[in-house]
């Protein structure tokens, strides 16, 4: 049961519009939170999209367009090979092959951009946001997309850091006992970091943890003219099956814009977001008078009742998995709900760039 936080009121006025829309939803899963009453231009981002928010809000006030701030706040990320759930750096998939996914949306114009299964490019945004530029085509895949992106002088670059491939190669040797990939624990000749070999078998204390992402950056934007953008950009799931695309570039999944309404964008399990179009339902449930973090609720609610197989669930029946929206209004208030605790989101305004819990839909 969730319990209400003192800074969040039930929003009842807009409950009983909502009924015939959210049929069978508990009236406490929609609240409103922090960010409903803002107004005027924000940046809002996944939690990891601090440096983000505040780089697409400083070029928004230089006057750049808002498709263009968000895509080059996402793009620290990317660059960054630290991260490793978003471009260079990213958890390759199972064959230890980097591939991204990334979509871009500009409100003012309906259109949209987007990338998945490139390889080699370590900024999708950007080739997402040239496909919206250049072409008449929404998406571009695989191969076709990285030749796009070679023609257009983005340099052709191994994505897979040190870092990445070490974490890949202990996820070969976890299958099982019987496979034949060695895990540290059954290795007795280890290399220290000179290359060095020594005798001393690894205890499993000294077994690092196995790196698995679930992790994505989205962002919104707003100006002060009412032009909103946004866009979504992932490395996927770590150790997918190659070719497995997520919700990030799928258009009204990972983000999505109408420009007389809002944004929204979506983290986390993309399958289940793909299956609940949750970016594109986040902006129609706004569009039906919820406030942006009753909206990211009702999607959240709309995913957990469509869940129906039992290795997604919990013990108490709930999804045993983490999905993360974020919302924001074309008026400029703004919000994000979590599936499970944990999740937090970014924001900029002028206040400056934060980063904000999300609040869960389950404990
Ligand atoms: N949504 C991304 C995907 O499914 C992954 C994530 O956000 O964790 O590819």
């Amino acid at each position: 049961m969730n319990t209400i936080h003192r800074r969040h009121f039930i929003a009842a006025g807009s409950l009983t519009a909502l009924a015939g829309i959210t049929g069978s939803a508990a009236a406490t899963t929609y609240r409103k939170g922090p960010g409903d009453d803002h107004r005027g231009p924000v940046c809002v981002a996944s939690g990891n999209g601090v440096r983000a928010v505040a780089k697409a809000w400083d070029l928004m006030h230089e006057g750049r367009d808002t498709a263009e701030a968000v895509v080059a706040g996402v793009r620290i990320v990317e660059e960054d090979p630290n991260d490793m759930s978003v471009g260079f750096g990213g958890l390759p998939n199972e064959r230890g092959v980097v591939q991204l996914d990334a979509s871009v949306m500009h409100g003012p114009t309906h259109k949209a951009g987007a990338v998945a299964c490139l390889e080699n490019i370590k900024t999708p945004a950007s080739v997402a946001l040239e496909v919206l530029r250049r072409t008449d085509h929404v998406m571009l895949v695989g191969l076709g997309a990285k030749e796009f992106a070679i023609a257009l002088g983005f340099p052709e670059e191994n994505l897979l850091t040190e870092q990445a491939r070490q974490a890949w190669l202990r996820w070969k040797a976890s299958h099982g006992p019987d496979d034949d990939w060695l895990n540290p624990e059954q290795m007795d000749w280890q290399f220290d970091d000179q290359g060095h070999g020594t005798h001393t078998a690894l205890s499993m204390a000294d077994k690092d943890p196995i790196p698995f992402t679930t992790g994505t950056i989205h962002c919104s934007a707003l100006n002060a003219k009412g032009e909103i953008s946004a866009c979504t950009t992932t490395s996927g799931l770590s150790y997918k099956i190659p070719g497995r695309v997520g919700d990030s570039p799928i258009i009204g999944a990972g983000m999505y814009v109408d420009n007389a309404i809002g944004s929204a964008g979506a983290t986390g399990r993309g399958e289940s977001v793909i299956q609940s179009c949750g970016s594109f339902l986040a902006v129609q449930y706004m569009d039906q008078g919820m406030t942006p973090n009753e909206a990211c609720r009702a999607v959240l609610k709309r995913i957990a009742d469509r869940t129906k197989q039992k290795r997604l669930l919990n013990a108490k029946g709930e999804p045993n998995f983490q999905v993360t929206m974020y919302a924001m209004r074309k008026d400029g208030a703004y919000g994000s709900a979590t599936m499970r605790p944990g999740g937090t989101f970014a924001v900029c305004d002028d206040e400056g760039p934060r980063q904000l819990p999300s609040e869960p839909l389950f404990d």
